[in-house]
């Protein structure tokens, strides 16, 4: 398998969160390499703690392995750090279409209406890694990702 090939396997995997959302696009997958007889993934782990972990490294395995991969081996790194500014421009794209805003610090946009009059209802969404909100546009909640910086700033 070569490693376009492998990328491409990759880019099937979801995040098990998000489903409209591949691995690739998200920005985790950090280094590939392809060897005959085995090929290594190193992913960079998004939210400290994010439960999601084990279950994307039994996808990737799999996916991989499916694809005819004699033997995976996947690794979270602890550095670099995931940022929100890794997902891809179509992982933003996707985010907006599963009705998850954009990460930001500024005033959420509704991903269904674009309105600005929105406003955050609680900071902890149905994960640590998204927020509510509720746009006063089309009357609708809807979810933003949470902004990860390399620098912590003050709330
Ligand atoms: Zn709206």
């Amino acid at each position: 398998m070569t490693h376009d090939q492998a990328m491409a396997v990759l880019a099937t995997v979801s995040d098990p969160e998000i489903p409209v959302l591949s691995i690739v696009d998200l920005g985790i997958v950090e280094r590939l390499a392809c060897a005959p007889d085995l090929i290594e993934v190193w992913l960079v782990p998004t939210f400290a703690g994010c439960p999601a972990l084990e279950l994307i490294r039994r996808s990737v395995s799999a996916a991989l392995q499916e694809a005819g991969a004699p033997q995976v081996q996947v690794t979270f790194l602890t550095a670099p750090v995931w940022t929100t500014d890794r997902i891809t421009p179509r992982g933003l794209a996707a985010l907006a279409s599963f009705g998850i805003a954009a990460p930001g610090e500024q005033v959420a946009a509704c991903p269904y209406c674009q309105s600005t009059q929105t406003r955050r209802e609680s900071a902890f969404g149905p994960t640590l890694c998204r927020q509510v909100f509720y746009c006063d546009g089309c009357q609708q909640p809807f979810e933003r990702m949470k902004l990860m910086t390399l620098a912590p700033r003050p709330r």
